[in-house]
């Protein structure tokens, strides 16, 4: 079967890509000819993963997928949630993005944080949503290279090391996004003839 991962994102399909097995051919937007950036508009994760995978569906009738994705943190009332991208400006700089929630906790000793995500998946002219939460704490500086957006900062519950310290093959154990994605490998399991 060929499943859309509706994102321009290549890490996200890096990350995903391992995490799906071979019968599953995971088309990126690129692949399906698809260059617009699709406007998240909605104000929680759910519409804008619903927006997304509606938008590919609607224009170029494929099942697919979309996630999105927001860091939410605790003692600032879960910002920057669902603008986790755009926190620092439309200009989507992850570097931006750290610095401005790194200011903003400045000496605040509680840094507990999480990671949601939430997918919506149209097949067969229906829709699921899954969700993926992993629990951890902002650092007080950035450390490490792998992984992409606020990786750096964030260290998981468990581990002395943040996203971006820590090797996909151990990020794809634990992630919200890869919580999310084993429920859709679940989901295809319990419902073999829906991937045909
Ligand atoms: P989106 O779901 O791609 O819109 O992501 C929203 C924001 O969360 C962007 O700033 C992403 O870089 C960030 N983000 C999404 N997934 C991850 C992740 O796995 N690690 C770190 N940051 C992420």
């Amino acid at each position: 079967m060929q499943l859309v991962f509706a994102t321009h994102n290549h890490n996200k399909v890096k990350e995903v890509q391992m995490l799906f097995p071979q019968e599953i051919e995971l088309l990126s937007l690129e692949d399906i000819g698809c260059m617009d950036e699709i406007p998240e508009t909605a104000t929680d994760l759910e519409g804008n993963a619903i927006i997304k995978a509606n938008f590919v569906t609607e224009n170029y009738g494929y099942p697919c997928f979309a996630d999105d994705t927001g860091l939410l943190v605790d003692a600032l009332d879960g910002a920057p949630g669902v603008y986790s991208a755009r926190y620092a400006g439309e200009q989507k700089n992850a570097d931006d993005n750290m610095d401005k929630l790194l200011f903003q906790l400045d000496k605040n000793t509680n840094r507990s944080a999480h990671f949601k995500t939430v997918i919506a998946l149209n097949i067969n002219k229906q829709q699921f949503l899954f969700k993926g939460i992993v629990q951890g704490e902002i650092t007080t500086q950035k450390k490490g290279e792998k992984g992409f957006g606020y990786d750096p900062i964030f260290k998981p519950y468990g581990y002395d090391k943040t996203f971006a310290e820590l090797p996909l093959s151990i990020k794809n154990k634990i992630s919200h996004r890869a919580k999310a994605i084993e429920q859709i490998l679940a989901f295809f399991k319990n419902r073999p003839h829906v991937n045909k």
